[in-house]
Protein backbone atom coordinates (compact mmCIF):
# COMPACT_ATOMS: atom_id res chain seq x y z
CA UNK A 1 0.00 0.00 0.00
CA UNK A 2 1.44 3.35 -0.62
CA UNK A 3 0.44 6.16 1.35
CA UNK A 4 0.08 8.65 -1.48
CA UNK A 5 -3.68 8.31 -3.05
CA UNK A 6 -5.37 9.92 -6.24
CA UNK A 7 -9.19 9.51 -7.68
CA UNK A 8 -8.87 5.98 -8.04
CA UNK A 9 -6.62 3.03 -7.69
CA UNK A 10 -4.41 2.57 -11.23
CA UNK A 11 -1.37 1.06 -10.71
CA UNK A 12 1.47 3.04 -12.71
CA UNK A 13 5.05 2.23 -13.10
CA UNK A 14 7.40 5.01 -11.64
CA UNK A 15 8.69 7.73 -13.84
CA UNK A 16 12.34 8.04 -14.57
CA UNK A 17 12.83 10.84 -16.89
CA UNK A 18 11.45 13.12 -19.39
CA UNK A 19 13.17 14.14 -22.88
CA UNK A 20 11.53 16.34 -25.46
CA UNK A 21 8.28 14.48 -26.41
CA UNK A 22 9.16 11.30 -24.38
CA UNK A 23 8.65 9.71 -21.08
CA UNK A 24 10.75 6.93 -19.42
CA UNK A 25 9.90 4.78 -16.28
CA UNK A 26 11.58 3.04 -14.20
CA UNK A 27 12.10 -0.14 -16.47
CA UNK A 28 13.57 2.26 -19.00
CA UNK A 29 10.45 1.97 -21.24
CA UNK A 30 9.65 4.27 -23.70
CA UNK A 31 6.54 6.64 -24.10
CA UNK A 32 5.89 8.82 -26.40
CA UNK A 33 3.42 12.10 -24.69
CA UNK A 34 0.77 12.13 -26.77
CA UNK A 35 -1.13 14.19 -24.75
CA UNK A 36 1.28 16.03 -23.16
CA UNK A 37 0.00 14.35 -19.70
CA UNK A 38 -3.21 16.50 -19.69
CA UNK A 39 -2.45 18.42 -22.21
CA UNK A 40 0.15 20.46 -20.28
CA UNK A 41 3.63 20.14 -21.43
CA UNK A 42 3.87 21.88 -24.73
CA UNK A 43 7.25 22.94 -24.97
CA UNK A 44 8.40 19.05 -24.23
CA UNK A 45 9.98 17.48 -21.08
CA UNK A 46 13.94 18.49 -19.46
CA UNK A 47 13.98 21.65 -21.75
CA UNK A 48 17.63 22.92 -20.87
CA UNK A 49 16.66 26.35 -21.36
CA UNK A 50 13.99 26.59 -18.87
CA UNK A 51 16.05 24.55 -16.72
CA UNK A 52 19.19 26.84 -16.13
CA UNK A 53 16.46 29.76 -16.00
CA UNK A 54 14.60 28.13 -12.80
CA UNK A 55 18.34 26.74 -11.60
CA UNK A 56 19.57 30.52 -11.65
CA UNK A 57 16.28 31.89 -9.79
CA UNK A 58 16.71 29.08 -7.28
CA UNK A 59 20.43 30.25 -6.39
CA UNK A 60 18.88 33.75 -5.53
CA UNK A 61 15.62 33.08 -3.91
CA UNK A 62 12.66 30.73 -3.70
CA UNK A 63 9.92 32.10 -2.27
CA UNK A 64 9.29 36.32 -1.51
CA UNK A 65 5.73 36.83 -0.21
CA UNK A 66 3.86 39.10 -2.65
CA UNK A 67 3.02 41.78 0.07
CA UNK A 68 6.51 41.94 1.47
CA UNK A 69 8.29 42.60 -2.21
CA UNK A 70 8.17 42.50 -5.69
CA UNK A 71 10.25 39.95 -8.11
CA UNK A 72 11.70 40.49 -10.99
CA UNK A 73 10.46 37.23 -12.17
CA UNK A 74 6.56 37.57 -11.91
CA UNK A 75 6.82 41.10 -13.28
CA UNK A 76 8.76 40.24 -16.32
CA UNK A 77 6.82 37.34 -16.71
CA UNK A 78 3.71 39.85 -16.49
CA UNK A 79 5.02 41.99 -18.60
CA UNK A 80 5.35 39.57 -21.17
CA UNK A 81 2.46 37.32 -20.78
CA UNK A 82 0.58 40.90 -21.87
CA UNK A 83 2.93 41.63 -24.88
CA UNK A 84 1.11 38.05 -25.79
CA UNK A 85 -2.62 39.06 -25.13
CA UNK A 86 -4.44 40.74 -27.98
CA UNK A 87 -4.74 44.47 -27.32
CA UNK A 88 -6.32 45.71 -24.23
CA UNK A 89 -5.87 43.12 -21.84
CA UNK A 90 -2.93 44.25 -19.93
CA UNK A 91 -3.15 43.12 -16.34
CA UNK A 92 -2.06 39.78 -14.80
CA UNK A 93 -2.62 37.80 -11.82
CA UNK A 94 -0.58 34.78 -10.99
CA UNK A 95 -2.52 31.76 -9.41
CA UNK A 96 -0.97 28.09 -9.20
CA UNK A 97 -3.50 26.62 -11.66
CA UNK A 98 -6.29 26.26 -13.54
CA UNK A 99 -9.25 25.96 -11.34
CA UNK A 100 -7.82 28.71 -9.15
CA UNK A 101 -7.26 30.82 -12.28
CA UNK A 102 -11.01 29.76 -13.40
CA UNK A 103 -11.70 31.01 -9.61
CA UNK A 104 -10.23 34.18 -10.03
CA UNK A 105 -11.84 35.34 -12.93
CA UNK A 106 -15.27 35.00 -11.67
CA UNK A 107 -14.37 36.53 -8.29
CA UNK A 108 -13.10 39.72 -10.66
CA UNK A 109 -15.84 39.86 -12.13
CA UNK A 110 -18.12 39.87 -9.46
CA UNK A 111 -16.26 42.88 -7.66
CA UNK A 112 -15.90 44.77 -11.09
CA UNK A 113 -19.65 44.50 -10.98
CA UNK A 114 -19.92 45.92 -7.39
CA UNK A 115 -17.57 48.83 -8.51
CA UNK A 116 -20.38 49.81 -11.27
CA UNK A 117 -23.14 49.69 -8.91
CA UNK A 118 -24.35 46.26 -9.79
CA UNK A 119 -24.56 43.91 -6.86
CA UNK A 120 -27.50 42.11 -8.46
CA UNK A 121 -25.38 40.45 -10.90
CA UNK A 122 -23.94 37.50 -9.73
CA UNK A 123 -24.80 34.48 -11.94
CA UNK A 124 -22.33 33.17 -14.23
CA UNK A 125 -23.23 31.08 -17.51
CA UNK A 126 -21.31 28.39 -18.29
CA UNK A 127 -22.29 25.78 -20.96
CA UNK A 128 -22.71 21.92 -20.66
CA UNK A 129 -20.98 20.10 -21.04
CA UNK A 130 -17.57 21.95 -20.19
CA UNK A 131 -14.99 21.87 -17.49
CA UNK A 132 -13.48 24.24 -15.75
CA UNK A 133 -12.06 23.08 -12.83
CA UNK A 134 -12.68 20.87 -9.48
CA UNK A 135 -12.41 23.09 -6.90
CA UNK A 136 -16.32 24.41 -5.62
CA UNK A 137 -16.04 27.31 -7.30
CA UNK A 138 -14.73 26.37 -10.27
CA UNK A 139 -17.25 22.94 -10.49
CA UNK A 140 -20.12 24.93 -9.79
CA UNK A 141 -19.46 26.07 -13.78
CA UNK A 142 -18.22 23.10 -14.79
CA UNK A 143 -21.06 21.08 -16.94
CA UNK A 144 -19.97 17.58 -16.16
CA UNK A 145 -22.93 15.73 -13.71
CA UNK A 146 -20.06 12.30 -13.10
CA UNK A 147 -17.83 15.31 -11.19
CA UNK A 148 -20.45 17.62 -10.46
CA UNK A 149 -23.50 16.06 -9.27
CA UNK A 150 -22.47 14.38 -5.59
CA UNK A 151 -21.64 18.16 -4.49
CA UNK A 152 -24.39 20.13 -5.80
CA UNK A 153 -25.77 20.90 -2.39
CA UNK A 154 -22.68 22.50 -1.40
CA UNK A 155 -22.42 24.86 -4.09
CA UNK A 156 -24.64 27.76 -5.90
CA UNK A 157 -24.69 25.92 -9.25
CA UNK A 158 -24.80 28.25 -12.05
CA UNK A 159 -27.24 28.22 -15.33
CA UNK A 160 -25.75 26.42 -18.55
CA UNK A 161 -26.75 26.12 -22.34
CA UNK A 162 -25.83 23.34 -24.21
CA UNK A 163 -22.54 23.71 -26.11
CA UNK A 164 -22.46 23.31 -29.83
CA UNK A 165 -22.17 19.77 -30.76
CA UNK A 166 -22.92 20.70 -34.29
CA UNK A 167 -21.17 17.14 -35.97
CA UNK A 168 -24.32 15.15 -34.57
CA UNK A 169 -26.83 17.62 -35.42
CA UNK A 170 -29.38 15.74 -38.41
CA UNK A 171 -31.04 19.59 -39.56
CA UNK A 172 -30.40 21.18 -42.92
CA UNK A 173 -28.58 24.54 -41.02
CA UNK A 174 -25.34 25.97 -43.08
CA UNK A 175 -22.69 25.90 -40.61
CA UNK A 176 -23.21 29.91 -40.12
CA UNK A 177 -26.67 29.41 -39.40
CA UNK A 178 -25.95 26.42 -36.38
CA UNK A 179 -23.52 28.67 -34.99
CA UNK A 180 -25.81 31.24 -34.59
CA UNK A 181 -28.33 29.06 -33.08
CA UNK A 182 -26.14 27.91 -30.42
CA UNK A 183 -24.81 31.35 -29.49
CA UNK A 184 -28.64 32.68 -29.49
CA UNK A 185 -29.31 29.90 -26.40
CA UNK A 186 -27.53 32.28 -24.32
CA UNK A 187 -29.33 35.27 -25.37
CA UNK A 188 -32.38 33.07 -23.65
CA UNK A 189 -30.66 31.96 -21.04
CA UNK A 190 -29.74 35.55 -20.28
CA UNK A 191 -33.28 36.84 -20.78
CA UNK A 192 -34.78 33.94 -18.83
CA UNK A 193 -32.60 34.71 -15.53
CA UNK A 194 -33.26 38.37 -15.74
CA UNK A 195 -30.41 40.56 -17.24
CA UNK A 196 -29.40 42.42 -14.06
CA UNK A 197 -28.97 39.18 -12.54
CA UNK A 198 -26.36 38.08 -15.08
CA UNK A 199 -22.50 38.78 -14.39
CA UNK A 200 -20.84 36.60 -17.03
CA UNK A 201 -20.43 33.90 -19.28
CA UNK A 202 -17.67 31.31 -19.37
CA UNK A 203 -16.54 28.98 -22.34
CA UNK A 204 -13.76 27.46 -23.13
CA UNK A 205 -13.41 28.22 -26.81
CA UNK A 206 -12.58 24.56 -27.65
CA UNK A 207 -13.90 22.15 -25.54
CA UNK A 208 -10.75 19.90 -24.09
CA UNK A 209 -11.75 17.39 -21.78
CA UNK A 210 -15.00 18.18 -21.63
CA UNK A 211 -15.66 17.81 -25.59
CA UNK A 212 -12.66 16.27 -27.32
CA UNK A 213 -11.12 19.43 -28.97
CA UNK A 214 -15.41 20.63 -30.54
CA UNK A 215 -15.01 23.95 -32.25
CA UNK A 216 -17.88 25.61 -33.09
CA UNK A 217 -18.61 27.29 -36.67
CA UNK A 218 -16.91 30.88 -36.60
CA UNK A 219 -20.51 32.46 -36.60
CA UNK A 220 -20.47 30.94 -33.11
CA UNK A 221 -18.10 32.92 -31.34
CA UNK A 222 -18.65 36.60 -32.79
CA UNK A 223 -22.18 36.36 -31.38
CA UNK A 224 -21.66 35.20 -28.26
CA UNK A 225 -19.17 38.12 -27.95
CA UNK A 226 -22.38 40.14 -29.02
CA UNK A 227 -24.62 38.97 -27.13
CA UNK A 228 -22.41 39.70 -23.89
CA UNK A 229 -22.12 43.58 -25.16
CA UNK A 230 -25.24 44.12 -25.55
CA UNK A 231 -26.10 42.79 -22.36
CA UNK A 232 -23.56 44.50 -20.42
CA UNK A 233 -22.25 40.62 -19.20
CA UNK A 234 -19.06 40.16 -18.99
CA UNK A 235 -17.00 37.47 -21.50
CA UNK A 236 -14.33 34.69 -19.95
CA UNK A 237 -12.27 32.94 -21.97
CA UNK A 238 -11.24 29.59 -20.02
CA UNK A 239 -7.95 28.98 -21.88
CA UNK A 240 -6.86 26.79 -19.38
CA UNK A 241 -6.12 24.33 -22.16
CA UNK A 242 -6.33 25.74 -25.24
CA UNK A 243 -3.76 28.90 -24.32
CA UNK A 244 -0.29 29.31 -24.85
CA UNK A 245 0.07 28.10 -28.69
CA UNK A 246 -1.72 24.44 -28.25
CA UNK A 247 -4.23 25.74 -30.94
CA UNK A 248 -1.81 27.13 -33.40
CA UNK A 249 -2.75 30.31 -31.91
CA UNK A 250 -0.87 31.96 -28.87
CA UNK A 251 -4.56 32.32 -27.33
CA UNK A 252 -7.60 30.19 -29.10
CA UNK A 253 -9.72 33.71 -29.27
CA UNK A 254 -7.29 34.65 -31.68
CA UNK A 255 -8.78 32.12 -34.39
CA UNK A 256 -12.08 34.44 -35.11
CA UNK A 257 -10.81 37.78 -34.15
CA UNK A 258 -12.17 37.88 -30.23
CA UNK A 259 -10.85 39.71 -27.34
CA UNK A 260 -12.82 38.34 -24.54
CA UNK A 261 -12.60 40.57 -20.84
CA UNK A 262 -11.13 38.17 -18.70
CA UNK A 263 -8.89 34.78 -19.99
CA UNK A 264 -7.77 31.96 -17.51
CA UNK A 265 -4.23 30.19 -18.20
CA UNK A 266 -2.35 27.46 -16.82
CA UNK A 267 -1.25 23.98 -18.55
CA UNK A 268 1.28 24.67 -21.24
CA UNK A 269 2.08 28.52 -19.74
CA UNK A 270 4.28 26.77 -17.34
CA UNK A 271 4.37 23.62 -19.70
CA UNK A 272 4.66 21.33 -16.72
CA UNK A 273 8.03 23.16 -15.24
CA UNK A 274 5.77 24.81 -12.47
CA UNK A 275 2.20 24.78 -11.08
CA UNK A 276 1.71 27.91 -12.19
CA UNK A 277 -1.71 29.84 -13.73
CA UNK A 278 -2.87 33.11 -14.72
CA UNK A 279 -5.46 35.72 -14.98
CA UNK A 280 -5.52 38.12 -17.53
CA UNK A 281 -7.97 40.72 -17.30
CA UNK A 282 -8.87 44.68 -18.87
CA UNK A 283 -7.06 47.15 -17.40
CA UNK A 284 -9.91 49.45 -16.39
CA UNK A 285 -11.44 46.43 -14.90
CA UNK A 286 -8.55 46.06 -12.51
CA UNK A 287 -8.14 49.64 -12.17
CA UNK A 288 -11.86 49.93 -11.46
CA UNK A 289 -11.43 47.25 -8.34
CA UNK A 290 -8.03 48.80 -7.22
CA UNK A 291 -9.82 52.41 -6.97
CA UNK A 292 -12.79 50.77 -4.66
CA UNK A 293 -10.23 49.51 -2.30
CA UNK A 294 -8.63 46.47 -3.99
CA UNK A 295 -9.36 42.97 -4.95
CA UNK A 296 -10.72 40.46 -2.35
CA UNK A 297 -8.96 37.84 -3.15
CA UNK A 298 -4.82 36.23 -3.59
CA UNK A 299 -3.18 32.70 -2.80
CA UNK A 300 0.09 32.66 -0.75
CA UNK A 301 1.55 31.21 -3.69
CA UNK A 302 0.60 33.92 -5.91
CA UNK A 303 3.56 35.08 -8.28
CA UNK A 304 5.83 32.66 -6.59
CA UNK A 305 9.81 33.68 -8.10
CA UNK A 306 10.36 30.25 -8.96
CA UNK A 307 7.46 29.18 -10.92
CA UNK A 308 7.26 32.88 -12.50
CA UNK A 309 11.06 32.23 -13.91
CA UNK A 310 9.74 28.71 -15.18
CA UNK A 311 6.61 30.67 -16.80
CA UNK A 312 8.90 32.89 -18.89
CA UNK A 313 11.43 30.97 -19.55
CA UNK A 314 8.73 28.53 -21.17
CA UNK A 315 7.46 31.94 -22.99
CA UNK A 316 10.80 33.01 -24.46
CA UNK A 317 11.51 29.41 -25.57
CA UNK A 318 7.72 29.35 -27.04
CA UNK A 319 9.06 32.29 -29.13
CA UNK A 320 12.19 31.58 -29.94
CA UNK A 321 11.65 27.85 -31.22
CA UNK A 322 8.41 29.50 -33.41
CA UNK A 323 6.40 26.67 -31.32
CA UNK A 324 2.82 28.61 -31.65
CA UNK A 325 3.41 27.88 -35.75
CA UNK A 326 4.84 24.55 -35.50
CA UNK A 327 1.28 23.56 -33.61
CA UNK A 328 -0.37 25.07 -36.27
CA UNK A 329 1.90 23.12 -38.92
CA UNK A 330 2.01 20.05 -37.15
CA UNK A 331 -1.70 20.05 -36.36
CA UNK A 332 -2.56 20.21 -39.89
CA UNK A 333 -0.05 16.98 -40.58
CA UNK A 334 -1.71 15.05 -37.74
CA UNK A 335 -5.31 15.75 -38.37
CA UNK A 336 -4.80 14.80 -42.30
CA UNK A 337 -3.24 11.32 -40.85
CA UNK A 338 -6.23 11.00 -38.19
CA UNK A 339 -8.20 11.60 -40.98
CA UNK A 340 -6.73 9.40 -43.03
CA UNK A 341 -7.24 6.15 -40.52
CA UNK A 342 -11.06 7.11 -41.16
CA UNK A 343 -10.84 4.35 -44.73
CA UNK A 344 -9.06 1.56 -42.00
CA UNK A 345 -11.27 2.11 -39.27
CA UNK A 346 -14.98 2.52 -40.02
CA UNK A 347 -15.80 2.89 -36.08
CA UNK A 348 -13.72 6.33 -36.03
CA UNK A 349 -16.82 8.85 -36.44
CA UNK A 350 -15.03 12.43 -36.02
CA UNK A 351 -11.59 13.55 -36.53
CA UNK A 352 -11.93 17.28 -35.29
CA UNK A 353 -9.89 20.74 -33.76
CA UNK A 354 -7.39 23.33 -33.83
CA UNK A 355 -3.60 23.14 -34.28
CA UNK A 356 -2.18 20.32 -31.95
CA UNK A 357 -5.45 20.61 -29.77
CA UNK A 358 -6.72 17.28 -31.67
CA UNK A 359 -9.62 14.57 -30.93
CA UNK A 360 -10.81 11.86 -32.78
CA UNK A 361 -14.18 10.09 -31.39
CA UNK A 362 -15.57 6.32 -31.50
CA UNK A 363 -18.58 5.39 -32.86
CA UNK A 364 -20.63 2.09 -33.76
CA UNK A 365 -22.04 3.58 -36.88
CA UNK A 366 -20.95 6.98 -38.85
CA UNK A 367 -23.61 7.50 -40.68
CA UNK A 368 -25.73 7.92 -37.74
CA UNK A 369 -23.26 8.31 -35.14
CA UNK A 370 -24.47 6.37 -32.56
CA UNK A 371 -22.21 5.42 -29.98
CA UNK A 372 -20.04 2.43 -28.76
CA UNK A 373 -21.85 -0.03 -26.43
CA UNK A 374 -21.13 1.61 -23.16
CA UNK A 375 -19.55 -2.33 -21.90
CA UNK A 376 -16.96 -2.11 -24.21
CA UNK A 377 -15.17 0.94 -22.14
CA UNK A 378 -13.49 1.98 -25.49
CA UNK A 379 -11.96 5.02 -23.96
CA UNK A 380 -10.32 3.39 -21.34
CA UNK A 381 -9.27 -0.02 -22.99
CA UNK A 382 -8.21 1.95 -25.96
CA UNK A 383 -6.14 4.40 -23.74
CA UNK A 384 -4.87 1.10 -22.06
CA UNK A 385 -3.46 -1.19 -25.22
CA UNK A 386 -1.89 2.03 -26.42
CA UNK A 387 0.13 2.79 -23.01
CA UNK A 388 1.32 -0.71 -23.20
CA UNK A 389 2.63 -0.02 -26.35
CA UNK A 390 4.44 2.99 -25.71
CA UNK A 391 2.06 5.82 -26.23
CA UNK A 392 0.18 7.93 -23.76
CA UNK A 393 -3.16 9.57 -25.23
CA UNK A 394 -6.09 11.27 -23.29
CA UNK A 395 -10.06 10.08 -23.36
CA UNK A 396 -13.31 10.48 -22.09
CA UNK A 397 -16.34 9.38 -22.49
CA UNK A 398 -19.05 12.63 -22.90
CA UNK A 399 -20.45 14.26 -26.00
CA UNK A 400 -22.97 16.34 -25.53
CA UNK A 401 -25.52 15.35 -23.23
CA UNK A 402 -24.65 12.11 -23.93
CA UNK A 403 -22.41 9.55 -24.00
CA UNK A 404 -19.56 8.27 -26.18
CA UNK A 405 -15.85 8.28 -26.34
CA UNK A 406 -13.22 10.50 -27.23
CA UNK A 407 -9.67 10.47 -28.02
CA UNK A 408 -7.51 13.49 -27.38
CA UNK A 409 -3.73 13.55 -29.33
CA UNK A 410 -2.04 16.73 -28.05
CA UNK A 411 1.58 15.80 -28.36
CA UNK A 412 4.23 18.66 -27.34
CA UNK A 413 3.79 21.61 -29.49
CA UNK A 414 8.04 20.95 -30.45
CA UNK A 415 6.85 17.44 -32.13
CA UNK A 416 8.26 17.03 -36.05
CA UNK A 417 6.57 15.27 -38.54
CA UNK A 418 8.72 11.99 -38.35
CA UNK A 419 7.47 12.16 -34.30
CA UNK A 420 4.00 12.48 -35.35
CA UNK A 421 4.30 9.14 -38.08
CA UNK A 422 6.51 7.68 -35.41
CA UNK A 423 3.21 8.27 -32.43
CA UNK A 424 0.92 7.12 -35.41
CA UNK A 425 2.81 3.76 -36.15
CA UNK A 426 1.47 2.88 -32.28
CA UNK A 427 -1.85 4.41 -32.97
CA UNK A 428 -2.34 1.80 -35.73
CA UNK A 429 -1.09 -1.41 -33.55
CA UNK A 430 -3.10 0.16 -30.74
CA UNK A 431 -6.59 0.38 -33.00
CA UNK A 432 -5.60 -2.65 -34.39
CA UNK A 433 -5.48 -4.79 -31.55
CA UNK A 434 -8.40 -2.84 -30.12
CA UNK A 435 -10.46 -3.61 -33.29
CA UNK A 436 -9.54 -7.36 -33.27
CA UNK A 437 -10.45 -7.78 -29.17
CA UNK A 438 -13.84 -5.71 -29.77
CA UNK A 439 -15.01 -7.39 -33.35
CA UNK A 440 -15.01 -4.21 -35.14
CA UNK A 441 -14.07 -4.08 -39.03
CA UNK A 442 -11.27 -3.31 -40.22
CA UNK A 443 -10.54 -2.72 -43.60
CA UNK A 444 -7.71 -3.71 -45.37
N1 LIG B 1 -10.23 24.74 -17.18
C1 LIG B 1 -9.98 23.89 -18.21
C2 LIG B 1 -10.48 24.23 -19.58
C3 LIG B 1 -9.27 22.71 -17.97
O1 LIG B 1 -9.04 21.86 -18.99
C4 LIG B 1 -8.80 22.44 -16.66
C5 LIG B 1 -8.02 21.19 -16.35
N2 LIG B 1 -8.28 20.08 -17.13
C6 LIG B 1 -9.08 23.36 -15.65
C7 LIG B 1 -9.80 24.50 -15.95
C8 LIG B 1 -8.64 23.12 -14.23
O2 LIG B 1 -7.27 23.20 -14.12
P1 LIG B 1 -6.51 22.55 -12.86
O3 LIG B 1 -6.70 21.10 -12.95
O4 LIG B 1 -5.09 22.99 -13.06
O5 LIG B 1 -7.10 23.16 -11.64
Amino acid sequence: MSNLFYQSRQPRPFLDRGEGIYLFDEHGKRYIDGSSGAMVSNIGHSNPRVLEAMKAQMDKATFGYRLHFRTEASERLATKTASLMPDGLDRVFFVSGGSEAVESCVKLARQYALTQGQASRWKVISRFPSYHGCTLGALALTGYDPLALPFAPMMQVMPKIAAPTCYLDRDNLTDEARGLKYADLLRDEIIAQGPDTVLAFIMEPIGGASTGALVAPDSYYARIREICDEFGILLIYDEVMTGAGRTGRFLAAEHWGITPDIVALSKGFAAGYAPLGAMVARNDIVEAILDAGGFLHGFTYAGNPLACAAGLAVLEEIEREGLVANAARMGEVLKQRLEGLMRRYPMIGDVRGKGLMTAFELVSDRETMAPLPRGMNAYLRLVEIAYGNGLIIYSRRTRGGAEGDHFLVCPPLIITEAQVDEMMGLLVRSLDTFCAESGLAVEN
